[in-house]
């Protein structure tokens, strides 16, 4: 195990490539004063009126840390109040709230309790070590997802593994080094349209269980129809980030889904602020 400045060190070129190509800065923890750009370029370069050897033997200005600034926390886990559809409770697989891995694997894979698993090649259940403290949550399969049978893969995918990669998690990882990936829709909504209330409905307690086996330490969601989901708003992303939010009980942090900011570049900078705040509330990074 090791610290987060050991973490830093510990970027290899690859990740340093994709972080500088995002245009951010290094996550490190916050007891750490920042060390910005800026400052690096004041320091080796001595004013224009000085010996440089002069300039070398000066000591080095002692540098304080800015006063540690809480990240803000959403005033109440309550769900705010969202118009909840009704839906036939009778065609979902009874007693999900008490299923095993298995159980609940197997009632997903057959349940018919919406009108998408008409259309579905797979259902989508989720990936990763199912001790693994962090939980991304997505909205719902993709055409590539459904023919996979797994959450975030094609080019939203790869993106969401660098992201992951550059905070030292993967979907191969364990514990505090792996992440468990789910959608909130298990599956495919027809032409990748957007998940109807009734289906996200329908579908949550499966979700609802499966958080509730992870208890992970933080949960990242990505994308508006699951932040929306797990946090009962009808807010824009946009303002619901930068707030540590709650579902079930566990800290949530919102950000943009991976496949927004493949069309959306500049909104990168942004993301990568979100997974500083998950990195801050959701643990010290480790060691692959
Ligand atoms: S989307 Fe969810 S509720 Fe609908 S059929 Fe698939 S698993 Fe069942």
């Amino acid at each position: 195990m090791s610290d987060g400045r050991s973490f830093v060190a510990d970027l290899d070129a690859r990740q340093r490539a994709m972080l500088a190509e995002m245009g951010v800065r290094v996550w490190a923890p916050k007891a750490v004063a920042p060390v910005e750009p800026a400052d690096l370029g004041e320091r080796a370069q001595p004013a224009a009126s000085e010996d440089p050897a002069h300039a070398a033997a000066r000591p080095e200005p002692v540098r304080v840390a800015p006063p540690v600034q809480p990240a803000p926390v959403a005033p109440a886990p309550a769900r705010p109040s969202v118009t909840v559809p009704a839906v036939d409770v009778a065609l979902r697989p009874q007693g999900i709230d008490q299923m095993d891995w298995d159980g609940l694997r197997a009632a997903v894979a057959g349940c018919q309790a919406c009108a998408l698993h008409r259309g579905r090649t797979n259902t989508v259940f989720g990936t990763g070590d199912v001790s693994a403290d962090w939980m991304v949550v997505g909205e719902a399969p993709g055409e590539n997802e459904d023919l996979q049978g797994e959450p975030f893969v094609g080019a939203a995918g790869q993106l969401l593994d660098r992201m992951l990669q550059a905070v030292g998690r993967s979907r191969q990882g364990q514990g505090a080094q792996g992440v468990y990936i789910a959608n909130v829709l298990k599956c495919r909504p027809p032409a990748n349209r957007n998940p109807q209330p009734p289906e996200i409905a329908q579908c949550e307690p499966f979700l609802v269980r499966q958080v509730a086996m992870l208890r992970p330490r933080l949960i990242l969601a990505m994308g508006r129809f699951a932040v929306q989901t797990l946090l009962g708003s009808t807010e824009p992303i946009g303002r619901l980030r930068g707030t540590v939010h709650h579902y079930q009980g566990v800290p949530v942090v919102v950000t943009y889904h991976p496949a927004y900011l493949l069309r959306n570049p500049i909104d990168k900078r942004k993301a990568w602020a979100d997974l500083c705040l998950a990195m801050d509330i959701g643990g010290t990074p480790l060691r692959r």
